[in-house]
């Protein structure tokens, strides 16, 4: 069962204090946020769904199992895709996404690509639950990403033109679970490459990057909208003989890689709550 919420306590000043392995902590400070255990990351991989008519149910089942009210979900239901949505209100309209597709391509298990993104999604719901952010926070899990990142690309047309400088970033999860966090280059805005790295660097959590070659993902769709976004995954060199193929099995995760995956974006959102809206704007 998750802690009831601090509501009053600023999402950066707590998960300060949740992360207090790399950062000093005082005596009189109040109790830290609840953080996501690695062992209860990997705990999520016992039970993958490996249909893909499954995952949008077994999505709504595990934001549930972390906290979220059953009225707090709801399915956004574009034209050829169903996207699962929940907000997190903020005391502003400026908005932060987090993202990650819960389909999967027909071969294999779909839990590298992307039941991990969507565990780590899910637990920084969790986690962000407790704080009453700045900015409303909106995670999303896309439907068809392997079909032409259907799920972002609608999600990203319905935004009305005068709310995109709203959006803050976009920080996207796909494909954790066989190395450390790396960002992909080529489907990520300059200066959350940057961003990303720094927070990283603070963390001490090891970090790289890699472009993803003839590969796409769902914060492309923000980058082309003129929201800043990036991807994270954690793919080693053998990632791409796993993707898409009758390797992608749940025994082949490494829960190591996911949560410091779920640490990273959680830092970089923190911080990211707190920066002004047009931090990571400009190229
Ligand atoms: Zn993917």
């Amino acid at each position: 069962m998750p802690p009831a919420p601090r509501s009053r306590r600023s999402l950066l000043a707590g998960l300060c204090l949740a992360l207090a392995a790399t950062m000093p902590a005082t005596a009189q400070q109040a109790p830290t946020a609840t953080l996501s255990t690695e062992a209860e990351i990997a705990a999520e991989f016992a039970s993958v769904p490996c249909d893909n008519s499954a995952r949008l149910d077994a999505t709504r089942a595990l934001f549930e199992r972390m906290g979220a009210p059953a009225d707090a979900i709801r399915i956004d239901h574009h034209d050829d895709v169903d996207n699962l949505v929940v907000v997190k209100p903020g005391t502003s309209t400026e908005t932060l996404v987090i993202g990650a597709h819960y389909d999967k391509v027909a071969k294999g298990c779909g839990a590298i690509d992307n039941w991990t993104g969507v565990v780590a999604l899910a637990h920084l719901y969790r986690t962000l639950r407790q704080f009453a952010p700045a900015k409303t926070l909106v995670f999303v899990a896309f439907g068809r990403e392997e079909r032409g990142l259907v799920g972002s690309r609608a999600m990203t047309a319905a935004i009305p033109d005068d709310r995109v400088a709203s959006y803050c970033a976009m920080v996207n999860l796909d494909s954790l679970g066989l190395a450390a966090p790396q960002v992909a280059d080529n489907m990520s805005s300059k200066a959350m490459v940057a961003f990303a790295e720094s927070v990283a660097k603070e963390l001490q959590v090891p970090f790289g990057h890699a472009r993803i070659g003839g590969a796409n993902s769902d914060s492309t769709p923000f980058v082309k909208r003129g929201i800043p976004a990036l991807t994270l995954h954690g793919l080693d060199s053998n990632g791409l003989r796993v993707l898409h193929s009758p390797r992608d099995q749940a025994e082949r995760v490494n829960a190591t890689s996911v949560y410091l995956g779920y640490r990273l974006a959680l830092a970089m959102l923190a911080r990211l709550d707190q920066a002004p809206c047009t931090a990571q704007r400009g190229d």
